[in-house]
């Protein structure tokens, strides 16, 4: 029961995230005026804004105009309904457990907001979740197990961050220096928030989907005056920083 209790919360806290994506780059209120259709301006019933369920019910369209609804609402609330759930099954009703979800909505809207329009949704979110993936190594403090090759504690959690972080921005500076990927300031912020939460060798994982993405961006050729003005540095930051999500729940004393 509580564990149904935090996939319909999860849900619900996708739905806000999705709201998110689609109004702070316009500038507009998170609460006002209440969702429309995107193409026929229709204001949206509560029939219509339940999170997962009216999606399906519809099967991805309008009700009224039929216009085929942006399937990123979906996968945002699928996903961190299940990141929820989760996080739950792991860590009980405790701090722990709204540590792990919150910090995972996090990386949901940035990484949402980065693949869509190939910008992380503000700097100010961007560094607050630098800020927030720093204090990391306090999680053992809340029974998240974070350690470092086979040591536990709270030094050995901030190894595990920095370790985390450094395998993550070196992949990326890699990437950056044999040209696979363009320069960018926002790449990198995403990508460490990543590293520093899942810690090592769970970022590691992340490293990897790095290296690979940049592959694809690379053989899918990028050339001249736009190579700088690239935005695929930090879609590739947004995926692989959803890469290390599983590993916010793992911790990283489950490591040898
Ligand atoms: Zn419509």
């Amino acid at each position: 029961m509580a564990a149904t209790l935090a996939f319909v919360l999860g849900s619900a806290v996708g739905s806000f995230l999705n709201v998110v994506v689609d109004r702070i780059p316009a500038g507009g209120s998170l609460f006002r005026p209440r969702s429309r259709c995107g193409a026929c301006g229709t204001p949206l019933k509560t029939i219509d804004l339940v999170p997962i369920v009216s999606y399906l019910l519809i099967r991805g369209r309008c009700r009224y105009c039929r216009t085929s609804i942006p399937s990123r609402l979906l996968a945002v609330e699928a996903i961190t309904a299940a990141l929820f759930l989760a996080a739950f099954l792991r860590f009980g009703p405790s701090p722990a457990f709204l540590a792990a979800a919150l910090c995972g909505a996090v990386l949901i809207v940035i990484a949402a907001s980065a693949l869509e329009t190939g910008r992380p949704l503000t700097h100010a979110l961007v560094i607050g979740a630098v800020a927030a993936a720093s204090l990391a190594p306090f999680w053992t403090e809340i029974g998240i197990p974070r350690g470092f090759s086979g040591h536990d504690g709270l030094a050995w959690s901030a190894a595990s961050s920095v370790a985390g972080g450094a395998a993550v921005l070196i992949t990326m500076a890699a990437a950056y220096a044999t040209r696979l990927l363009p320069p960018r300031a926002e790449g990198v912020a995403v990508a460490a928030i990543g590293g520093l939460f899942a810690g090592f060798p769970g970022a590691l994982v992340a490293a990897g989907a790095i290296a690979l993405a940049a592959g694809f961006v690379y053989a899918s050729g990028v050339r001249g005056k736009a190579y700088f003005a690239d935005r695929r540095a930090v879609l590739v930051a947004a995926t692989s920083s959803l890469a290390a999500l599983p590993f916010l729940l793992i911790g990283t004393s489950a490591w040898p």
